[in-house]
């Protein structure tokens, strides 16, 4: 591992029992700080990540260090913003139905569709654990981490109900 860039991993922590969210902090994975300190709003909760198996050779997240869990959703996150210039973009699509067909207005709509064309290009993915729901993001994803599947969703809701599963 000669090329070791310092790529800081952006965690979204949720708390493996009630997958409600704790807070977001950043940590070295090349540290594996032990013990992290979560932030939201002000409170601040400590939470123990366990590395032990957590990053494959490539040094890309193979499970989740928080609950220990080792399916992983990919998924794109995308800015707040995008919706609004959405809703904006087909209001301005109806607008111009309606005959208003200013070239301005039109200039417009295309400046919007730019904007949410970079937002799409500029997305980034995240994993989410399928347990706690954690996310993580900033470090490149394995091929191996699928979008979010319904059947891999209820099969370890499933898991988690089961008294004494393996
Ligand atoms: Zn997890």
């Amino acid at each position: 591992m000669s090329d070791r860039r310092m790529q800081l991993l952006r965690i979204d922590a949720h708390d493996p029992g009630t997958r409600r969210r704790i807070g977001t902090g950043r940590v070295d994975p090349s540290e594996r700080p032990t013990r992290v300190r979560f932030d939201d709003d002000g409170a601040t909760r400590e939470i123990f990540l366990d590395w032990e198996g957590a990053l494959d050779d490539a040094g890309r997240l193979r499970r989740c260090p928080i609950c220990d869990f080792t399916k992983l959703y990919r998924k794109r996150s995308l800015p707040a913003i995008t919706p609004y210039v959405l809703v904006v973009a087909f209001a301005g699509i109806g607008v111009s139905l309606l005959g208003f067909d200013d070239p301005r207005l039109l200039a417009v709509l295309g400046l919007l569709l730019a904007i949410d064309v970079g937002l799409l290009i500029f997305a980034r993915t995240q994993l989410v654990c399928y347990r706690c729901r954690s996310r993580y993001e900033g470090l490149p994803i394995a091929r191996y981490h699928r979008p979010w599947d319904r059947r891999e969703e209820t099969r370890h809701l499933d898991a988690d109900d089961r008294p004494n599963s393996d």
